[in-house]
Protein backbone atom coordinates (compact mmCIF):
# COMPACT_ATOMS: atom_id res chain seq x y z
CA UNK A 1 0.00 0.00 0.00
CA UNK A 2 2.74 2.19 1.10
CA UNK A 3 4.16 2.04 -2.62
CA UNK A 4 1.72 2.34 -4.95
CA UNK A 5 1.13 5.77 -4.19
CA UNK A 6 3.15 7.56 -6.68
CA UNK A 7 1.68 9.79 -9.42
CA UNK A 8 2.82 12.07 -11.80
CA UNK A 9 2.18 15.34 -10.71
CA UNK A 10 2.06 16.25 -6.51
CA UNK A 11 -1.60 16.55 -6.93
CA UNK A 12 -1.47 13.05 -8.24
CA UNK A 13 0.31 11.97 -5.53
CA UNK A 14 -1.23 13.23 -3.02
CA UNK A 15 -4.56 12.10 -4.21
CA UNK A 16 -3.09 8.99 -4.32
CA UNK A 17 -2.04 9.06 -0.87
CA UNK A 18 -5.62 9.80 0.14
CA UNK A 19 -7.35 7.08 -1.62
CA UNK A 20 -4.72 4.81 -0.04
CA UNK A 21 -5.81 5.84 3.38
CA UNK A 22 -2.31 6.94 3.98
CA UNK A 23 -3.63 11.23 4.35
CA UNK A 24 -6.81 10.60 6.20
CA UNK A 25 -7.80 14.29 7.20
CA UNK A 26 -8.36 17.40 4.80
CA UNK A 27 -6.33 19.42 6.85
CA UNK A 28 -3.46 17.24 6.12
CA UNK A 29 -4.44 17.01 2.42
CA UNK A 30 -4.31 20.58 2.10
CA UNK A 31 -1.04 21.41 4.06
CA UNK A 32 0.68 18.91 1.62
CA UNK A 33 -0.89 19.74 -1.60
CA UNK A 34 0.44 24.02 -0.53
CA UNK A 35 4.01 22.47 -0.56
CA UNK A 36 5.63 20.88 -4.29
CA UNK A 37 8.00 18.32 -3.31
CA UNK A 38 9.75 18.97 -6.57
CA UNK A 39 11.07 21.79 -4.94
CA UNK A 40 12.49 19.37 -1.99
CA UNK A 41 13.69 16.30 -3.95
CA UNK A 42 16.29 16.77 -6.46
CA UNK A 43 14.80 13.22 -8.84
CA UNK A 44 11.41 12.12 -9.16
CA UNK A 45 10.03 13.96 -6.64
CA UNK A 46 6.61 12.62 -6.85
CA UNK A 47 7.37 8.52 -6.47
CA UNK A 48 6.17 7.34 -2.84
CA UNK A 49 10.02 6.55 -1.98
CA UNK A 50 13.17 8.36 0.21
CA UNK A 51 15.37 10.17 -2.10
CA UNK A 52 18.83 10.90 -1.61
CA UNK A 53 19.47 14.37 -0.89
CA UNK A 54 23.29 14.35 -0.61
CA UNK A 55 25.67 13.75 2.70
CA UNK A 56 23.82 10.78 3.22
CA UNK A 57 20.68 11.66 4.27
CA UNK A 58 17.29 11.60 2.68
CA UNK A 59 14.40 13.06 1.84
CA UNK A 60 11.98 10.69 3.86
CA UNK A 61 8.93 9.11 1.38
CA UNK A 62 5.94 10.59 0.86
CA UNK A 63 3.85 8.35 3.35
CA UNK A 64 6.10 8.74 6.42
CA UNK A 65 5.51 12.31 5.57
CA UNK A 66 1.89 11.92 5.65
CA UNK A 67 1.79 9.50 8.64
CA UNK A 68 4.03 12.33 10.84
CA UNK A 69 1.77 14.95 10.53
CA UNK A 70 -1.53 12.80 10.77
CA UNK A 71 0.30 11.25 14.43
CA UNK A 72 1.19 14.94 15.30
CA UNK A 73 -2.49 16.54 14.05
CA UNK A 74 -4.14 17.20 17.49
CA UNK A 75 -1.11 19.17 18.38
CA UNK A 76 -0.57 21.00 15.18
CA UNK A 77 -3.20 23.74 15.98
CA UNK A 78 -3.07 27.36 14.70
CA UNK A 79 -0.50 29.21 16.75
CA UNK A 80 1.21 26.06 17.92
CA UNK A 81 4.90 25.89 18.39
CA UNK A 82 6.86 22.61 16.39
CA UNK A 83 10.48 21.08 16.45
CA UNK A 84 11.45 19.33 13.35
CA UNK A 85 14.61 17.70 14.33
CA UNK A 86 16.92 15.97 10.73
CA UNK A 87 15.00 18.58 8.92
CA UNK A 88 17.22 17.72 5.76
CA UNK A 89 14.90 19.06 2.62
CA UNK A 90 13.21 21.23 4.70
CA UNK A 91 10.43 19.63 2.94
CA UNK A 92 8.42 18.46 6.33
CA UNK A 93 9.18 21.79 8.06
CA UNK A 94 7.31 23.94 5.18
CA UNK A 95 4.28 21.17 5.34
CA UNK A 96 4.60 21.37 9.27
CA UNK A 97 3.96 25.38 8.81
CA UNK A 98 0.98 25.09 7.18
CA UNK A 99 -0.56 22.92 9.81
CA UNK A 100 -0.04 25.46 12.18
CA UNK A 101 -0.62 28.86 10.41
CA UNK A 102 0.70 31.84 10.68
CA UNK A 103 0.42 32.51 14.25
CA UNK A 104 2.25 28.98 15.03
CA UNK A 105 6.17 28.54 14.23
CA UNK A 106 8.09 25.72 13.21
CA UNK A 107 12.39 24.91 13.76
CA UNK A 108 13.44 23.21 11.75
CA UNK A 109 17.47 21.64 13.44
CA UNK A 110 19.74 19.88 11.39
CA UNK A 111 23.59 19.09 12.17
CA UNK A 112 25.02 19.28 8.65
CA UNK A 113 24.96 23.14 8.00
CA UNK A 114 25.11 22.37 4.01
CA UNK A 115 21.39 20.95 4.71
CA UNK A 116 20.70 23.82 6.71
CA UNK A 117 21.50 25.83 3.68
CA UNK A 118 19.86 23.71 1.58
CA UNK A 119 16.48 23.33 3.20
CA UNK A 120 16.57 27.53 3.60
CA UNK A 121 17.08 27.61 -0.93
CA UNK A 122 14.26 24.97 -1.38
CA UNK A 123 11.46 26.65 0.57
CA UNK A 124 12.68 30.01 -0.96
CA UNK A 125 11.60 28.51 -4.12
CA UNK A 126 8.07 29.28 -3.64
CA UNK A 127 6.70 33.14 -2.39
CA UNK A 128 4.73 31.25 0.52
CA UNK A 129 7.71 29.91 1.18
CA UNK A 130 10.13 32.91 1.49
CA UNK A 131 7.23 34.67 3.15
CA UNK A 132 7.33 31.89 6.30
CA UNK A 133 10.99 32.45 6.10
CA UNK A 134 11.31 36.18 6.63
CA UNK A 135 8.09 36.51 9.12
CA UNK A 136 10.06 33.96 11.22
CA UNK A 137 7.13 31.52 11.22
CA UNK A 138 9.87 28.73 9.65
CA UNK A 139 13.91 28.64 11.35
CA UNK A 140 16.12 26.63 10.01
CA UNK A 141 19.27 26.18 12.18
CA UNK A 142 22.23 24.22 12.56
CA UNK A 143 22.32 22.19 15.91
CA UNK A 144 22.81 18.62 17.58
CA UNK A 145 19.08 17.61 17.36
CA UNK A 146 19.29 15.05 20.35
CA UNK A 147 19.74 18.60 22.63
CA UNK A 148 16.64 19.74 21.05
CA UNK A 149 16.29 23.32 20.86
CA UNK A 150 16.16 25.28 23.87
CA UNK A 151 15.27 28.53 22.49
CA UNK A 152 12.39 27.55 20.99
CA UNK A 153 10.90 25.71 24.19
CA UNK A 154 8.37 24.36 25.19
CA UNK A 155 6.76 22.87 22.25
CA UNK A 156 3.09 21.67 21.25
CA UNK A 157 4.67 18.91 19.09
CA UNK A 158 8.31 17.30 18.10
CA UNK A 159 8.87 15.30 15.13
CA UNK A 160 11.88 13.44 14.71
CA UNK A 161 13.48 12.60 11.07
CA UNK A 162 16.74 10.56 11.89
CA UNK A 163 16.38 7.25 14.48
CA UNK A 164 17.59 7.94 18.16
CA UNK A 165 19.56 5.68 19.83
CA UNK A 166 17.93 5.71 23.11
CA UNK A 167 14.69 7.98 24.34
CA UNK A 168 16.44 11.56 25.03
CA UNK A 169 14.90 12.61 28.09
CA UNK A 170 16.00 16.13 27.14
CA UNK A 171 13.39 16.11 24.26
CA UNK A 172 10.91 14.87 26.48
CA UNK A 173 11.40 17.76 28.62
CA UNK A 174 11.26 20.28 25.95
CA UNK A 175 7.35 19.22 25.43
CA UNK A 176 4.54 20.81 26.60
CA UNK A 177 1.91 19.59 28.89
CA UNK A 178 -0.09 18.23 27.09
CA UNK A 179 2.05 17.64 23.92
CA UNK A 180 3.44 14.82 21.71
CA UNK A 181 6.52 13.52 19.60
CA UNK A 182 6.63 11.67 16.98
CA UNK A 183 10.72 9.82 16.82
CA UNK A 184 12.16 6.49 15.26
CA UNK A 185 13.84 4.53 17.82
CA UNK A 186 16.75 2.02 17.57
CA UNK A 187 16.12 -1.17 19.27
CA UNK A 188 18.95 -3.69 18.14
CA UNK A 189 18.81 -4.13 14.41
CA UNK A 190 15.36 -2.32 13.99
CA UNK A 191 13.96 0.81 14.24
CA UNK A 192 10.25 1.79 15.72
CA UNK A 193 8.10 4.69 15.56
CA UNK A 194 7.40 5.84 19.04
CA UNK A 195 4.63 8.55 20.24
CA UNK A 196 5.58 10.10 23.32
CA UNK A 197 2.65 11.79 24.97
CA UNK A 198 3.28 13.74 28.11
CA UNK A 199 -0.33 15.00 29.56
CA UNK A 200 -1.72 17.48 31.38
CA UNK A 201 0.00 16.66 34.72
CA UNK A 202 3.35 16.08 32.93
CA UNK A 203 3.16 12.53 32.73
CA UNK A 204 4.58 10.87 29.84
CA UNK A 205 3.93 7.63 28.03
CA UNK A 206 5.43 5.76 25.22
CA UNK A 207 3.60 4.01 22.68
CA UNK A 208 5.30 1.53 19.40
CA UNK A 209 3.90 1.96 16.34
CA UNK A 210 5.81 0.44 13.56
CA UNK A 211 8.71 -0.72 12.35
CA UNK A 212 10.77 1.51 10.01
CA UNK A 213 14.07 2.20 8.52
CA UNK A 214 15.54 5.90 8.97
CA UNK A 215 19.17 7.48 8.54
CA UNK A 216 21.17 7.64 12.34
CA UNK A 217 20.59 10.49 15.03
CA UNK A 218 24.21 10.49 15.06
CA UNK A 219 27.23 13.13 15.86
CA UNK A 220 27.43 15.49 13.39
CA UNK A 221 30.05 14.27 10.95
CA UNK A 222 33.63 16.38 10.74
CA UNK A 223 33.69 19.47 8.75
N1 LIG B 1 12.82 15.02 7.49
C1 LIG B 1 13.95 15.03 6.59
C2 LIG B 1 14.79 13.79 6.85
C3 LIG B 1 16.20 13.96 6.45
S1 LIG B 1 17.21 12.50 6.78
C4 LIG B 1 13.43 15.01 5.16
O1 LIG B 1 12.43 14.33 4.91
O2 LIG B 1 14.02 15.66 4.30
C5 LIG B 1 17.67 12.74 8.45
C6 LIG B 1 18.38 14.02 8.77
O3 LIG B 1 18.78 13.98 10.12
C7 LIG B 1 19.64 14.29 7.95
O4 LIG B 1 19.47 15.51 7.29
C8 LIG B 1 20.75 14.37 8.99
O5 LIG B 1 21.73 15.35 8.68
C9 LIG B 1 19.98 14.73 10.24
N2 LIG B 1 20.62 14.38 11.52
C10 LIG B 1 21.21 13.21 11.86
N3 LIG B 1 21.68 13.27 13.12
C11 LIG B 1 21.38 14.53 13.59
C12 LIG B 1 21.59 15.21 14.82
N4 LIG B 1 22.24 14.65 15.85
N5 LIG B 1 21.12 16.46 14.95
C13 LIG B 1 20.48 17.09 13.92
N6 LIG B 1 20.24 16.49 12.73
C14 LIG B 1 20.68 15.23 12.57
Amino acid sequence: MAWRSSGATNEALIANLKKNGLIESERVKEAMLKVDRAHYAPRSPYDDHPQPIGHRATISAPHMHANACETLLPYLAPGSRVLDIGSGSGYLTAVLANLVGPSGTVVGIDHIQPLVTLSTDNMSRSEEGRGMLESGQVKFVKGDGRKGYEPGAPYDAIHVGAAAAEHHQVLESQLKAPGRMFVPVEEGWTQHIYVVDKDERGEVVKKKLYGVQYVPLTDAPPE
